[in-house]
């Protein structure tokens, strides 16, 4: 049976262990959707996000990733 799709709104994932501090990803974000917080880069406006992935292609730390949902579709039935 098909899933319904989720509304949801997925946001970059920020490694704190790896964030340095430096700032680029905030600064890159056409949105907002990022900010700094001590010290750290966190998502502070997930809904802002639109996953443009400038911040991912930007961390000299490799510290942000985006995930991706893979969903396929039902099989037609043949005709
Ligand atoms: S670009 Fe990377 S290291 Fe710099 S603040 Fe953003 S997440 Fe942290």
């Amino acid at each position: 049976m098909a899933q319904p799709i989720q509304d949801e709104h997925p946001v970059p994932i920020i490694d704190a262990a790896r964030c340095t501090g430096c700032g680029l990803c905030v600064r890159v974000c056409p949105t907002h959707a990022l900010m700094m917080k001590d010290g750290l880069a966190v998502v502070a406006n997930p809904q802002a996000c639109a996953y443009t992935g400038h911040c991912e292609r930007i961390c000299p730390e490799q510290a942000i990733s985006r995930p991706f949902q893979i969903v396929f579709s039902p099989k037609e039935e043949a005709k």
